[in-house]
Parts: C-alpha cells; sequence; structure tokens
C-alpha cells in the first residue's frame, strides 16, 4: 500500500513538473536547433519554459536583422518545432516584452 501511495505522490509531481513547464518529455527547441550557448542565455523560450516557444514573442528564431521585435509568427508555421508539438493550434503570441534583444541578432551577423 505504500508503494502504491509513493507511486501515485511521484505520478502527482510529474504531473505538476510538466503543467509548469511545456518542454517535460520534449524535445525542447534549443537542442532541436542546436542553439549556442550564448542564444540559450538570451532567448525567452529557456527562461520561459511554461509556455512553447511559438507563444513568446521575441524568441531568437522570431527576430531578423532588420530590427523587428519578434512578433511575427509566420517562420513558427513551418518550423518543424511547432509541427511537432504545436498540435495544428493557431499560434498566439501570450507572452510579450521579454524577448532578446534585438542588438544581439544585428551583432551577430556583424561578426558573421
Ligand atoms: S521558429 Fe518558432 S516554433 Fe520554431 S523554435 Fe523558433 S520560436 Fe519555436
Amino acid at each position: 500500500m505504500a508503494e502504491l501511495t509513493q507511486k501515485v505522490q511521484i505520478t502527482d509531481t510529474a504531473t505538476e513538473v510538466s503543467r509548469f513547464n511545456f518542454w517535460v518529455d520534449k524535445q525542447p527547441c534549443w537542442e532541436k536547433c542546436h542553439c549556442p550557448e550564448m542564444i540559450k542565455a538570451e532567448c525567452p523560450s529557456t527562461l520561459y519554459q511554461f509556455l512553447p516557444c511559438w507563444e513568446i514573442e521575441g524568441t531568437y528564431c522570431k527576430l531578423d536583422d532588420r530590427g523587428a521585435t519578434g512578433k511575427d509568427t509566420s517562420i513558427c508555421e513551418v518550423c518543424r518545432v511547432y509541427k511537432k508539438y504545436g498540435n495544428s493550434e493557431p499560434i498566439r503570441i501570450k507572452l510579450f516584452g521579454k524577448g532578446m534583444d534585438t542588438q544581439l541578432k544585428a551583432l551577430e551577423n556583424i561578426a558573421r
């Protein structure tokens, strides 16, 4: 009986964790896209893991070198991460104002 109780508690804990971390049991976008450490440290998709990356404004891949703020999710619609985990649900940004500094993107492009 005690073993069963312990199993139920472990299951409850796993459910609780997955409720607060979208990426539990999934391959996170930063792994799937092989993002370098510098990007991982700054990208809001690693910092706010309770949402999938396509629901966060200003993730690294939503930025472009023309100073976009990262509201445009058209890149997500064709992305393999969204295709795998998005369940074909419409994309709607839910977290605003936490995006990467667009200057980082511009600096990286200059360094190429
Ligand atoms: S393009 Fe969109 S769905 Fe793909 S990894 Fe970037 S934020 Fe996520």
